[in-house]
């Protein structure tokens, strides 16, 4: 890779003809992909590329063919099998192949079943992880998925399987007590289930949620609400996926983190969201 940036060169490692690296791409902004993905990009003779994957970062690899193996929404449009199989017949034929999946590949992402089909075809793989949109997108929302004062842990889910159904071994119950916030991936389809079950399990209805869609890019849009509010909002926001929905306290702190907003002149609306009336260092 041609590069100013003084990196030893074993850092940049050589996509081989015959390998396949699985590469995440991060939830959108290109200036969140890491220097491992621009490498591959660089290399690539072939990119396949899921739905959420954007232009701009496809644009880092010109020379290269770019083929679609989108699925939204529990629609497949290209079976996972079919999508594997072509992975290794690329391969075979000596290509050098970037697949490259939105966020990062091991993170609801079906990364693991692609590698595992290219290992069991004796194929060569490298993986690269890449920023998950539950982890970046919150942030540039200005919503850390940690706080000290909020949570000790986090839990991520899916809310809907590969059938579009909402998965049936999570037990929303168990969640709703165990987890300080929850991140949801593919939450926006069932809802008004989840959010339900999260209130019959014993949430409040007035628990902070935020929902981001798009985030990271230009068109990221945020809307603050609750967990019984959150469907009628959505509705009348008229948001629509890819969404990140994030139930918790760690909400609040986008009162005061919402850098995005003050970056375009909009002042913190609160700078002690959580009321622990000391600056955070302090503690
Ligand atoms: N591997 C990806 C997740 C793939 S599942 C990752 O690590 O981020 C697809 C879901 O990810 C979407 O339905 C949505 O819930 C979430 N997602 C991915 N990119 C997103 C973005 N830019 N904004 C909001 N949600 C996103």
């Amino acid at each position: 890779m041609s590069t100013t940036i003084p990196l030893p060169a074993h850092a940049w490692p050589v996509l081989e003809p015959g390998w396949v690296w699985l590469c995440g791409a991060g939830p959108g902004d290109p200036g969140l992909l890491t220097l491992h993905a621009v490498n591959a990009l660089r290399q690539a003779d072939v990119v396949i590329y899921d739905a959420l994957v954007q232009e701009a970062i496809l644009a880092w690899a010109p020379q290269a063919e770019h083929i679609y193996a989108g699925k939204r929404g529990g629609k497949p449009s290209a079976k996972q099998r079919d999508i594997s199989l072509r992975l290794v017949d690329l391969a075979r034929a000596g290509k050098r192949v970037l697949r490259l999946k939105g966020g990062d590949p091991f993170v609801f992402g079906r990364g693991g079943e692609e590698a595992q089909t290219l290992v069991q075809h004796n194929i060569p793989v490298r993986i690269i992880p890449g920023i998950s949109a539950g982890i970046g997108g919150l942030a540039y929302a200005g919503i850390p998925v940690t706080h000290r004062d909020v949570n000790q842990s986090v839990t991520f889910v899916t809310g809907h399987d590969q059938s579009g159904n909402t998965p049936s071994s999570l037990d929303w119950a168990s969640i709703s007590k165990g987890s300080q916030v929850l991140v949801i991936y593919m939450g926006m389809k069932h809802i008004a289930q989840i959010s339900q079950s999260l209130i019959d399990a014993g949430r409040s209805i007035s628990e902070p949620v935020a929902v981001v869609t798009t985030a990271t890019t230009n068109d990221q849009q945020v809307l603050e609400t609750t967990l019984g509010s959150i469907v009628d909002d959505i509705a009348q926001a008229g948001l629509a996926p890819p969404a990140i929905i994030c139930v918790g306290q760690s909400v609040l702190m986008r009162q005061v983190l919402d850098w995005q907003g003050m970056a375009a002149g909009e002042a913190p609306r609160n700078l002690d969201p959580l009321g622990r009336g000391r600056p955070a260092e302090t503690a």
